[in-house]
C-alpha cells in the first residue's frame, strides 16, 4: 500500500528504499520492469535532490530527476529505461501510478528552482508540496491540468470520434481542457458542443484519472444526448458517430485509460438493460 507524504517520517525503515529515476518522462526500472529498490541512491543530479513521495509498503519512496546531461545510474545493464506509457501493465497499477506521480514531481522541481514573481531561487516548503521564494514569498505549487472526458448517450448509442491526435483509425469519447472560470461540468456541455455541435444534458460525474503525460488529471462523465445533429469541427476530429454495443469502431476497451473505463461500463450497463 502507498501512502502520500511530502516528508519521510521520522520512524522510516532506512535500510531499504524504492527509487524512481526518471529522464524525460523515462522511468529506470529493474530489469523486467520493477521499480527500483535498494538502499542507496541511483546517482541523480547533485543539485536536484531527490524528492519523498511517500510511503510503499513500508519503505520511502524517491523521484530521482536524471538530468539529460548526467551519466545513467548504476550500469547499463542494471537498470533498464522505459518510457512511463510502456511501463503500464509490466509493474502494478498502484507502482504505475506512483512512476507517474515521480515524473510529475521531477517536472515540477526542474521547472520551479526560480520565483515565477521575481526570478529568485525557490526552497521547498517544509510542510505542503510547494516552492516558495525566500525574497518575496510566492508559493508554487506542481502543475495540474484539469480535463474532462465524456461519453455521449443517445438511447441504446453513444458518441465516439475518431481524433486529429490519434495515429490511426481509432474512437473514443471526446475530451478536453477544463478553461480559467469553467465548472467541470460547464467544460462537458462546452466541448461537446465546439466539437460536435450538440446540445447535453444531465452530466454525471463517473471517476477520474491522474493522467501524467504530463500534468493533466482526467474527470470522466457521462451525459445524454438532447438536441443536435453531429457537426464535426474538422480542426479536432475527423469522424465521429452514433454506435451501438454491437458495432463499435476500434476504441480502447478497459486498459490504462479512463476512456476505457467509460466503455466498459457503458457496455456492461447496456448489456445489463438488454438482458432484462
Ligand atoms: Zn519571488
Amino acid at each position: 500500500m502507498f501512502t502520500v507524504l511530502n516528508q519521510p517520517p521520522e520512524d522510516l525503515d532506512e535500510s531499504s528504499a524504492v527509487w524512481v529515476p526518471i529522464r524525460s518522462g523515462t522511468v529506470f526500472t529493474e530489469p523486467g520492469g520493477g521499480l527500483c529498490a535498494s538502499p542507496a541512491a541511483p546517482v541523480g543530479n547533485a543539485s536536484h535532490p531527490a524528492a519523498f513521495l511517500g510511503v510503499l509498503d513500508g519503505k520511502g519512496v524517491w523521484a530521482v530527476d536524471m538530468d539529460p546531461a548526467d551519466e545513467p545510474p548504476l550500469d547499463e545493464g542494471d537498470l533498464e529505461p522505459v518510457p512511463l506509457r510502456k511501463l503500464y501493465g509490466r509493474i502494478p497499477d498502484e507502482h504505475w501510478q506512483i512512476a507517474g506521480r515521480a515524473a510529475q514531481i521531477v517536472e515540477f522541481e526542474r521547472t520551479h528552482r526560480y520565483c515565477g514573481r521575481c526570478a529568485s531561487p525557490t526552497s521547498t516548503n517544509a510542510s505542503d508540496r510547494a516552492k516558495v521564494c525566500g525574497e518575496c514569498g510566492h508559493m508554487a505549487f506542481p502543475r495540474l491540468s484539469p480535463a474532462m472526458i465524456v461519453l455521449v448517450e443517445r438511447g441504446p448509442e453513444v458518441l465516439l470520434a475518431w481524433g486529429r491526435q490519434f495515429p490511426g483509425r481509432f474512437y473514443s469519447a471526446l475530451a478536453g481542457f477544463v478553461e480559467p472560470g469553467e465548472s467541470l461540468e460547464d467544460a462537458v456541455v462546452r466541448e461537446v458542443y465546439e466539437e460536435v455541435q450538440l446540445t447535453v444534458s444531465n452530466v454525471r460525474y463517473f471517476g477520474s484519472q491522474p493522467w501524467p503525460f504530463p500534468h493533466s488529471l482526467m474527470c470522466g462523465f457521462v451525459c445524454d444526448w438532447q438536441d443536435g445533429e453531429i457537426e464535426i469541427d474538422p480542426e479536432e476530429i475527423v469522424e465521429a458517430g452514433w454506435y451501438t454495443a454491437d458495432n463499435l469502431p476500434p476504441c480502447p476497451r478497459g486498459g490504462m485509460s479512463i476512456a476505457g473505463w467509460l466503455i466498459d461500463d457503458w457496455l456492461q450497463r447496456t448489456a445489463a438493460v438488454s438482458s432484462r
